[in-house]
C-alpha cells in the first residue's frame, strides 16, 4: 500500500489533535478503455479502474461540522452537517458537501468529521479524480455513520451531488466504475439501464496514460455545451422519430434520414455517438479475443471521431496522439475524458509497453521542452476502507 508519504506524516500531525485513531479509504482513478461521451446519451462505455488513489483519512469530531484538508490544493475548507443547500460559486468542497447531502438525504445521520485527503490522481485530467473523491468522503462518512449503502446506490448519489453541487452534468460512467471496480476487469456498463459486464482484461496487453499537461475547466467549459447540444439533438429528432428517447436510441440510417433537421454540426455530434457505441460493442470483442491490434484501431477511430465530430480534442492532444502513433509497438491511442486538454490511452502488447512509453517519453520531452506524467495502467477493485496493517 504505497501512500504519499506527505500524507502519512500529516495523519501523524493530525492525530496529535484527534483523540481517536481515525480511518483510512481510498478511491482508484478511472480510465476509460472506450465510450466517451455516451455516458450521459444513455450509452454503452467500457472503462476500468487503475491503481492511482485518492486517500482519505477520517477523525470523528463532536459537533457536525465537516473539515476537509486536500493536500492536492493545500487548502482547508469547512461545513456544517444542517442544511447543506447547493451555493451559487461552486469549489472543490462542493463535491464532499454535495455527498454529504445526499447521504444526509438518503436518511443516513452523518457525524462531524476533519478529513485529510491526498490523491495521486491527476486533477481534471480526465481520469476522475472527481468521481473519486466523491466516492472516497461518502464511503468515509458512512463508515464513520456506522452505515453502508449498497456500490450501486453509492455511484447514483455521488453522480447527484456531481450535478447539483458541481454544476457537472456528468453521466453515471465515472461513479459507477470507482464504486463497482474488479481487479484485473474492464466494465462494460449500459448507462440507460445499469446493467453491467465485467470483461477481464488480457494479461497480454498493456495501457499506459501520458497527460498531455493541458487542462480543461469542466464547469465553465465546454462540457456542459456538448450535453446542451445533445438534448438540442434529441429534441429534434424526437419530434420526428418519437420512439427516440435518447440518443442512444439513433441507429445510422435514422441519422442519415434526419440530417438535414440536425443540422451539420448537430448531426457530426449525433454521428460520433453513434459510432462510439457501436465501438465500444467491437472493443468488448477484441478484449475477449486478446486482439490488441483491433482495439488499437478502435481506439484511434475514437479520437478521430472526438476530434472531427464531436470537436473536444485541441492542437497539443492531437499532437501527443500523433507522437504516441509514431512509436514502436504502439497499436493505437486517444484522448480521454471532457476534453480540451488531459490525458492520451495508448495500447501496446504488454511486452511493448515499457519500450513505448520510454520513447514517447523522449520525444514529449523534446517537442514540450518537459517530461510528461505517464501511468502505466494496473486495473485496480472499488473504492474501499483500507486496513492500516
Ligand atoms: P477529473 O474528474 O477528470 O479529474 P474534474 O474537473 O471533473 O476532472 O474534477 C476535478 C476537480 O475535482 C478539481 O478541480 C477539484 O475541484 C476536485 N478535486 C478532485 N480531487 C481533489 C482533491 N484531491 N482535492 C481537492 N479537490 C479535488
Ligand atoms: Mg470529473
Amino acid at each position: 500500500m504505497r501512500m504519499p508519504a506527505r500524507f502519512t506524516r500529516a495523519i501523524q500531525d493530525m492525530a496529535v489533535d484527534n483523540a481517536a485513531g481515525g480511518r483510512l479509504f481510498r478511491a482508484p482513478a478511472r480510465i476509460n478503455i472506450i465510450g466517451e461521451h455516451t455516458d450521459y446519451n444513455d450509452g454503452l462505455v467500457l472503462p476500468t479502474a487503475t491503481a492511482l488513489f485518492t486517500w482519505l483519512h477520517i477523525f470523528e469530531r463532536s459537533d457536525r461540522r465537516v473539515q476537509v484538508t486536500s493536500l492536492n490544493l493545500d487548502q482547508v475548507a469547512h461545513f456544517s452537517l444542517d442544511g447543506i443547500e447547493p451555493s451559487a460559486e461552486t469549489s472543490w468542497i462542493d463535491y464532499v458537501r454535495g455527498v454529504a447531502a445526499g447521504l444526509e438525504g438518503a436518511g443516513v445521520r452523518l457525524r462531524g468529521a476533519n478529513i485529510l485527503i491526498d490523491s495521486d490522481i491527476p486533477l481534471g485530467s480526465g481520469l476522475s479524480s472527481s468521481a473519486a473523491l466523491e466516492l472516497v468522503s461518502a464511503q468515509a462518512l458512512l463508515g464513520l455513520a456506522g452505515r453502508s449503502l449498497p456500490a450501486e446506490r453509492l455511484a447514483e448519489l455521488c453522480q447527484s451531488a456531481e450535478h447539483r453541487y458541481a454544476k457537472v452534468q456528468c453521466g453515471i460512467m465515472d461513479q459507477y466504475t470507482i464504486a463497482c471496480a474488479r481487479k484485473g476487469h474492464a466494465l462494460l456498463l449500459d448507462c440507460r439501464s445499469l446493467q453491467a459486464m465485467q470483461v477481464p482484461i488480457p494479461g497480454d496487453l498493456g495501457f499506459l496514460v501520458v497527460d498531455s499537461g493541458v487542462r480543461h475547466c469542466l464547469p465553465d467549459g465546454n462540457y456542459n455545451s456538448r450535453a446542451d447540444e445533445c438534448a438540442e439533438a434529441l429534441k429534434l429528432l424526437a419530434a420526428e422519430q418519437p420512439q427516440i428517447k435518447s440518443l442512444r436510441d439513433l441507429d445510422r440510417a435514422t441519422l442519415e434520414r434526419c440530417e438535414p433537421a440536425l443540422g451539420d454540426v448537430l448531426y457530426r455530434r449525433c454521428r460520433h455517438l453513434v459510432s462510439e457505441n457501436e465501438r465500444v460493442r467491437k472493443a468488448v470483442t477484441a478484449l475477449q479475443n486478446h486482439d490488441a491490434r483491433a482495439l488499437g484501431s478502435l481506439l484511434s477511430d475514437c479520437h478521430a471521431s472526438l476530434r472531427d465530430d464531436y470537436e473536444i480534442s485541441c492542437p497539443e492532444v492531437d499532437t501527443l496522439v500523433a507522437t504516441a502513433n509514431s512509436v514502436d509497438g504502439v497499436l493505437g491511442s486517444r484522448m480521454v475524458g471532457g476534453g480540451f486538454g488531459g490525458c492520451v490511452l495508448v495500447v501496446t502488447a504488454a511486452d511493448d509497453i515499457a519500450g513505448a512509453a520510454e520513447q514517447i517519453r523522449e520525444r514529449y520531452a523534446a517537442n514540450v521542452g518537459s517530461e510528461p506524467w505517464m501511468h502505466i495502467v494496473n486495473a485496480a477493485g472499488p473504492a474501499q476502507e483500507i486496513s492500516e496493517s
